[in-house]
């Protein structure tokens, strides 16, 4: 494609291109970015501090951006018409079994891709193409910009799908069928573990969100709109008094912490873990930590991206908050910035739930 303007990562420093880079993006969908959120893996990749990303073959510089909200421009495809929003799906499948049945999320051998991350061009630029098939149709106009957040919301799906089957080898809900009074732990406050909350509510879990610092007033009102409680764990060492944590999702990637809550999960209790930090500290894990795992039937589970069918439920879950939350959903977008806006990649700011930059 000529012409193209790219945000691309050339480590160490990382940089924005303005300059023709020559993609050879293939498609039968040409599309512009409207918004591109931005997170802790767009800002690992451009510092450098991400051993798991890696450039497109050919290609010295990985285009990065995987969190798209975008217009079709033109579309030979019978599925959109020039004017449509759509979400680029970012995994994109190998030839494993699960990849072959549309669940590249759960591929079997490594063999996938996933744009602007691991060896495929990402979308922080001005115009690309794709296939219909690698597209999502936001069909709802009244979410607006809210359409970005897709991305993130996508994994939070696949997480709770992850829940639902490990939760369904035994009696999960509480003695009235409902999930009332069972607890969930969110460890993180940033947009992924906001998303954990807005879906935990939905589920009917009593939910609470955890930093080990005070979060901003921002975050709190939040909380409060979403019916959720804030722990900060530097006071409160206590939380949860006893062993009562039926459902924990850990987005800190920090492995002192998330053993800390395991040693408080409750019978039968389930730990998504989701976040990663390759850098967090060592934690230990003790032979009474491992009783209580076996004794008490928990299971530690990763989860990482999801499928198509997560977008569209994302969607859904995404359309129904805004009706519920009105414009409480529409603060997560804490800060709109323009391509060039650098800093953003090197520092969060304040208060961040998501940023985006608007193209
Ligand atoms: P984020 O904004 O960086 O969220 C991480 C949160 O964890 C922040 O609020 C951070 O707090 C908090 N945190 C870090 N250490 C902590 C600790 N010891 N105790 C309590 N809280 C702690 O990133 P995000 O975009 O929401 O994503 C969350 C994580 O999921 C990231 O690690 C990301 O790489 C990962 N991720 C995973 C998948 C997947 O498919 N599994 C997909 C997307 C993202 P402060 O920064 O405020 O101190
Ligand atoms: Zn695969």
């Amino acid at each position: 494609m000529e012409n193209v303007k790219a945000y691309y990562s050339n480590a160490p420093v990382g940089g924005i291109d303005f300059k023709n880079k020559n993609i050879n993006d293939q498609g039968n969908v040409l599309l512009k970015p409207l918004l591109t959120g931005i997170c802790g893996t767009d800002r690992g990749i451009v510092n450098a501090g991400l051993s798991f990303a890696y450039n497109p073959e050919g290609y010295n510089f990985l285009v990065i951006g995987h969190e798209s909200l975008c217009q079709v421009i033109e579309s030979e495809s019978n599925q959109f018409k020039s004017g449509d929003i759509a979400v680029p799906l970012v995994r994109r499948p190998g030839n494993c079994p699960n990849c072959l049945i549309g669940r590249p999320d759960n591929c079997s051998d490594g063999d996938k891709h996933e744009a602007g991350i691991t060896g495929l061009h990402g979308f922080m630029r001005e115009e690309f193409k794709d296939y219909d098939y690698n597209l999502v149709k936001v069909a709802d106009p009244s979410l607006g910009d809210l359409g970005v957040l897709t991305e993130p919301t996508k994994n939070v799906v696949k997480a709770f799908e992850v829940f639902e089957k490990v939760s369904s080898r035994s009696i999960y809900y509480n003695s009235s069928s409902t999930l009332e009074r069972k607890k969930a732990l969110i460890i993180g406050t940033g947009s992924e573990a906001f998303l954990y909350a807005l879906l935990s509510r939905d589920y009917g879990f009593e939910t609470y969100i955890l930093n080990r610092h005070p979060i901003e007033k921002n975050k709190m009102e939040m909380c409060q709109a979403f019916d959720v409680n804030f722990v900060n764990s530097s006071e409160d060492n206590d939380f949860p008094d006893k062993s009562s944590i039926d459902l924990l999702i850990d987005t800190s990637g920090d492995p002192g912490t998330v053993f800390g809550f395991v040693r408080k999960m409750n019978y039968n209790g389930i730990a998504i873990l989701f976040g990663t930090n390759e850098k967090a500290p060592v934690g230990t894990v003790t032979g009474s930590d491992i009783d209580h795992i076996v004794e008490r039937n928990i299971t530690i589970a990763g989860s990482v991206d999801a499928a198509r069918i997560h977008y569209i439920k994302a969607l859904n879950y995404l359309s129904k908050w805004k009706k519920q939350y009105g414009n409480v959903l529409n603060d997560m977008i804490t800060g709109y910035y323009k391509p060039g806006d650098l800093d953003l990649f090197r520092k969060k700011p304040d208060g961040e739930i998501k940023s985006v930059i608007r193209w």
